[in-house]
């Protein structure tokens, strides 16, 4: 991207719509997939993932209900899960919009129902004799089976519940789920008692008379390797953005290309004598004459300072170390064995360049961080450039966002 000349992330659609045709091509039969765009959809930019992988999905899940708003005002129109909990004080808008919330207290529920209620009360004085359908508050209860996190307690009481919840006026159950906490490991032991913890309380719920249209349990790590748990739906999160959920995540079942790639040139090249310290605390000090370039990126950015000393950048094809500790905005880097650096040269954080690769997961093992937080946080200064049948489709930059409340300033 020539307008972008310090960093961008480059967001590769194609490999999301590769990423979702693989897991399509592993689901057990009828199972559909919700595609999980939560933290803007893991740092790439929700609505253009959303667009893109939307003729693979039946729904999205996001975690907040700004999240699923933001989605809908741009022309979203599948159903919209929220998988956190929202505040009783969003019931109106819930149901206006149609999102869908997680549901598992008799508080939200009552909430809910009552804004169903009162929806229907001024539909009804407005336009009475008017052939419009009462509105309904399609909700999707949470079950806790070992993530202690939120959800309907696991046994008869909960179960119960869930059948008092749904027979509120106004009240729809359109899903029932859970969320694995161990899906990830090699060992499934744990993932398989949650699984057989759920299948209980549905027969148990069922017992109590409610039936709900679709079951969803498995996350990436159950799509990739736990197929006897995707029964209605399965939720894709990190797979869509090409990265498995682990390293004990089997890489050879379902073949997930990365999304995001990092990209900044270089700002300065110089010598510097032995003996000289680089950038804060003097970590690194030269052993001998080093040729260093300066990189315009820095943990301001979202690069983890936890690289500071460890990691690598890609330039002209090589691995560059980073030497001393990452800035907020800018780092250093070691290419005296990279002949013909100079100013304005391509660096990759992130990504390709020649038979050099650097993945995300390669950043978090080496900085002893987290692949998941890591994409999420790359972060608002970063522009976002969008890649569909090899194109550019279109840019995001968050600071030609206009601030309309402020501007009179
Ligand atoms: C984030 C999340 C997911 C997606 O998990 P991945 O490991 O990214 O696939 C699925 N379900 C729930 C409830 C979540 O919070």
């Amino acid at each position: 991207m020539e307008e972008y000349t310090r960093v961008f992330a480059r967001i590769d659609l194609d490999a999301a719509i590769h990423n979702m045709q693989a897991m399509r091509a592993s689901l057990k039969d009828g199972a559909r997939m919700i595609g999980v765009v939560k933290t803007d959809g893991y740092g790439h930019g929700a609505v253009p993932v959303a667009q893109a992988i939307d003729p693979y999905v039946a729904g999205y899940a996001v975690a907040t209900i700004e999240e699923a708003r933001n989605l809908q005002l741009h022309g979203i129109k599948k159903p919209i899960l929220i998988l956190g909990v929202t505040h009783p004080s969003h019931s109106r808008e819930l149901v206006q919009y149609g999102i869908r919330p997680t549901i598992f207290t008799m508080e939200q529920a009552e909430a809910l129902s009552e804004a169903v209620m009162e929806l229907n009360r001024e539909r009804g004085e407005a336009a009475a004799g008017s052939a419009d359908l009462p509105v309904c508050a399609y909700i999707h209860l949470a079950v806790d089976t070992g993530m202690s996190r939120i959800g309907l307690p696991c046994d008869e009481e909960g179960a119960s519940l869930a059948a008092a919840i749904a027979r509120l006026p106004g009240i729809s159950v359109e899903g029932i789920f859970t969320h694995f906490a161990r899906a990830d490991e090699t060992d499934k032991a744990s993932a398989m008692r949650q699984w057989e913890k759920y299948q209980r309380f549905i027969e148990m719920t069922e017992a109590e008379g409610l039936t709900v249209p679709i079951h969803h349990v498995a996350n990436s790590a159950a799509i990739i390797e736990l197929g006897e748990t995707h029964w209605d739906m399965v939720r894709a999160g990190i797979s869509i953005y090409g990265m498995y959920p682990s390293d004990e995540v089997a890489q050879t079942e379902v073949k997930l290309s990365p999304v995001m790639s990092l990209h900044s040139f270089v700002t300065y090249v110089k010598d510097i004598p032995v003996g000289t310290e680089v950038s804060y605390g003097g970590t690194f000090k030269a052993e001998h004459t080093t040729k260093v370039a300066t990189v315009p990126v820095g943990y301001g950015d979202g690069y983890p300072r936890n690289l500071s000393g460890k990691g690598c950048v890609l330039i002209r094809g090589k691995r560059a170390p980073i030497l001393g500790r990452v800035c907020m905005d800018q780092f250093m880097v070691d290419v005296t064995d990279i002949p013909g650096v100079c100013v304005d040269d391509p660096v990759t954080l992130i990504g390709r360049d020649g038979e050099e690769r650097i993945t995300v997961e390669e950043l978090a093992r080496t900085g002893g961080g987290f692949h998941y937080e890591i994409v999420c946080d790359i972060g608002k200064r970063v522009p976002r450039v969008y890649v569909r049948d090899g194109r550019i489709v279109g840019t995001k930059d968050y600071f030609t966002d206009v601030y309309e409340d402020f501007i009179a300033f």
